[in-house]
């Protein structure tokens, strides 16, 4: 029986800058200068263009909640610092990756964990 195929990522239509806002955040290339540069070795700034990266597209709705959660928990238990947004990772990021996606990450891991899912589950 023909059960049908996933559907093609193409279908489904982005605006123009929301494609734009998810390249610049896929730009990472998860060098780590962005820590090496933080007096708190936080990963914020890496961490949150990967959660972005996702988060923004369509495509990364499923699950987004979960994935912001879990790459905060797994950020914690390698030990990096916390963040105290001071801003020398972005400065120092030969991707010019951009502040804004710590402020989204930060939503979206907030909205987790205050999702009825969570304070039920
Ligand atoms: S410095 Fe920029 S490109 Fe390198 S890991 Fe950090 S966010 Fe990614």
């Amino acid at each position: 029986m023909n059960t049908g195929s996933a559907r093609d990522a193409n279908e489904i239509l982005i605006p123009r800058t929301i494609a734009d806002e998810a390249m610049d955040a896929a730009a990472c290339i998860g060098c780590g200068a962005c820590v090496a540069a933080c007096k708190n070795a936080s990963a914020m700034l890496f961490v949150s263009a990967k959660v972005s990266q996702l988060a923004i597209l369509p495509q990364g709705q499923s699950e987004h909640k979960e994935r912001a959660e879990r790459m905060v928990a797994q950020m914690d238990a390698e030990g990096f610092g916390a963040c105290s947004f001071t801003g020398a990772c972005s400065v120092e990021c030969p991707k010019s990756i951009s502040l804004d996606h710590i402020a989204r990450m930060n939503r979206e891991y907030l909205g987790a964990k205050l999702s009825s899912d969570n304070v039920n589950g």
